[in-house]
């Protein structure tokens, strides 16, 4: 099993994945909550002339699916442009939230302008990494949170090679069984490129994005252990900073 952690707001990642025993991250190219462009900076620098691969986690502000002009127009372009630093510094893949339409539009929009993202890109040659979507845990509007509505998404992206990130508190918080999700979702997607491997600190169903160390949330930890076995990718701990050792040696203990 390989093991990757996200390392938030850091000087030196490098330091972060050898104190924490990894070889893998994923990092934020530019402030995830900003429309600011993605920049190489030195830490980063570091991590791609060394062993360690490296994945990119776009911005949380990204909402490519938006029926709003002045959101999705600058969504697109930054998915882009994230995926065009990702390759700069080798990353494997830019991870991408599935996003939402707002409460009351329909999201067959939604999943139609997910569509026209991998459309409009193929023109120009594709993306310069691999996007893997991601399930999110809240709303009724969301294009990932279900796995009804990731197979809606799915007829749409799938034959542009979309890739998907499964997230273990997402799809707990959003209501759908992790004891079977692996097969469910790979039944849907076909793949799976990577594993965010998160404990909830919210109840099942519960709608919140909260995520908890593996042992110490509301989901069992041999569930989420079995998922990590099932899955066969690569694993990224999104845990709380204060527990990741403990969670890398509890994984590694498996
Ligand atoms: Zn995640």
């Amino acid at each position: 099993m390989r093991i990757g952690a996200h390392v938030r707001n850091s000087e030196n990642p490098l330091g972060e994945a050898e104190d924490l025993d990894v070889d893998l991250l994923q990092l934020f190219l530019t402030d995830p909550q900003k429309w600011n462009k993605p920049v190489v900076g030195s830490g980063l620098e570091a991590v791609r002339d060394s062993a360690v691969d490296i994945v990119v986690h776009s911005s949380y502000v990204i909402n490519v699916a938006s029926l709003n002009n002045r959101i999705r127009i600058p969504s697109r372009k930054a998915v882009a442009q994230q995926a065009e630093v990702a390759a700069e510094v080798g990353a494997l893949g830019l991870v991408v939230h599935g996003g939402h339409v707002r409460d009351g539009e329909d999201p067959a929009e939604g999943v139609a302008n997910w569509r026209k993202l991998f459309e409009r890109q193929a023109e120009s040659g594709g993306f310069a990494v691999p996007i893997w979507i991601e399930n999110t845990a809240g709303g009724d509007f969301a294009m990932a949170r279900r796995f009804d509505a990731i197979a809606r998404l799915w007829d749409a992206v799938g034959e542009f090679g979309a890739g998907f990130c499964l997230d273990t508190c997402h799809a707990w918080a959003g209501g759908e069984d992790l004891v079977d999700a692996v097969e469910r979702a790979k039944a849907i997607t076909g793949r799976i490129d990577l594993v965010h491997l998160n404990n909830s600190r919210d109840e099942f169903d519960s709608a919140r994005d909260r995520h908890a160390n593996l042992e110490s949330g509301e989901i069992e930890a041999e569930v989420l252990a079995a998922v990590a076995a099932a899955a066969d990718a690569p694993v990224m701990l999104e845990t709380p900073a204060d527990g990741m050792k403990d969670d890398v040696a509890y994984l590694r203990s498996l």
